[in-house]
């Protein structure tokens, strides 16, 4: 059994957060550190650490992240202009909370996807 974050807590409202969606797979809330005029994270419910644990039984949820997503950018009226999604994968990918997160960031221009080094 997956170990579970904050994000767990977040998705039973045992602690405060900004949930803007909820469904059976999945749920979405603002980030609580916006790198843009738009950031929500959508999650699943499951507890699944990073991309690297999924399954072929994880499937509907994944996708459900995409659809989501895509209400959602409709929703925050970002969708014509364009938006990000991100999904950071372990210590290289710089995923910090241990729990998959798909990031919707937009409302602005986001420039080049990668710093230059
Ligand atoms: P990662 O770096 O793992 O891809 O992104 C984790 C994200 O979760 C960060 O953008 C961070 O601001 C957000 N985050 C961490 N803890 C909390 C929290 O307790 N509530 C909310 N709403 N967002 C959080």
């Amino acid at each position: 059994m997956a170990e579970e974050t904050i994000f767990s807590k977040i998705i039973r409202k045992e602690i405060p957060a900004d949930i803007i969606y909820k469904d059976d797979l999945v749920t979405a809330f603002r980030d609580i550190n916006p790198q843009a005029p738009t950031h929500i994270l959508i999650i699943p419910n499951k507890v699944i650490p990073t991309v690297r644990d999924v399954t072929a039984d994880d499937e509907a949820a994944m996708g459900r992240l995409f659809t989501v997503a895509a209400q959602i950018a409709r929703e925050e009226g970002v969708s014509d202009d364009g938006y990000r999604l991100i999904v950071n994968c372990g210590d290289h990918g710089g995923q910090e909370v241990y729990h998959i997160h798909m990031h919707l960031v937009g409302g602005r221009r986001l420039g080049r996807m990668l710093p230059q080094t």
